[in-house]
């Protein structure tokens, strides 16, 4: 599924290329992809990529394109016939396509003048230099919540999805049901350089390749080679050796090694 890691590769991938393009043209051919005026994005430029969270942005000249691939999305560019299971298409001056290809159409796409109405709810971006200790710290202390739910919450930070929050609790050494308030000061830090470690080493390796996503060019995602315990159930941990274990939490499929990252009762 694509996260963060992914999109970004979208994002260096695709400025590198189409920076400059004007469009000329864009449709949904799937209904439900998108309910945004397309006639507004004619005859502007793009000036630049970003990413917010797990959404990619694209900026023309006055408005913005936002598209979320979700479950199965990703973005083709072509230049003739889109490929099938395109969901929204976009034609530019240079008779290039750019498609959201997208299986299971879950996808969508937003055209706005501010990102704010699309994007203004999400939480702090993990890499961002404002994201410091201190920081994180403050934004725990009141949390009752357990630890991998509020990782995966995009409102209190943007962009970690199932696959990096099971290997950055692994590499905190803490279990997914702990409950946020209960950290000390040196689990938290552990928690804070995990985050960050985790999803700069994701990006560097382009992301994974689970389900359908395929980066820019068609170029597959390597963190997955570097995966410590996602989807690993019943393998040896790469620390201690002791297999791995799958639970459910918030359901959603989590891997652990329970002699690492230990439940402590006491404190919770
Ligand atoms: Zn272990």
């Amino acid at each position: 599924m694509p996260e963060l890691p992914e999109v970004d590769s979208y994002r260096t991938g695709l400025s590198s290329k189409m920076k400059g393009w004007k469009l000329k043209a864009g449709r949904t051919i799937w209904h439900n992809a998108s309910d945004s005026d397309f006639n507004v994005v004619k005859n502007q430029e793009i000036t630049d990529f970003d990413r917010r969270g797990k959404f990619l942005i694209i900026n023309l000249d006055t408005h913005h394109i936002i598209i979320h691939l979700r479950m199965t999305g990703r973005i083709d560019i072509v230049e003739d016939r889109a490929p099938k299971h395109t969901t929204v298409e976009f034609d530019f001056h240079n008779q290039k396509k750019m498609c959201l290809v997208d299986f299971r159409k879950f996808g969508k796409v937003w055209i706005v003048e501010d990102i704010n109405e699309i994007v203004g709810n999400l939480g702090i971006e993990p890499l961002e230099r404002k994201f410091t200790g201190e920081k994180f710290k403050m934004m725990l202390s009141h949390r009752r919540g357990r630890l991998k739910p509020l990782l995966l919450n995009q409102r209190f930070i943007a962009g970690i999805g199932n696959y990096l929050a099971d290997e950055i609790l692994f590499r905190a050494s803490l279990h997914p049901l702990r409950k946020a308030n209960t950290l000390s000061d040196t689990e938290i830090r552990n928690l804070h350089r995990a985050i960050r470690h985790i999803i700069r080493k994701s990006i560097y390796f382009g992301g994974t390749t689970f389900l359908t996503f395929r980066g820019p060019e068609g170029k597959r995602g390597e963190f997955w080679k570097k995966l410590q315990i996602f989807r690993k159930t019943g393998e040896p941990c790469p620390h201690c050796k002791r297999p791995i274990t799958r639970i459910i939490v918030a359901q959603r499929s989590t891997h652990l090694c329970e002699n690492k990252q230990e439940y402590i009762k006491n404190v919770d």
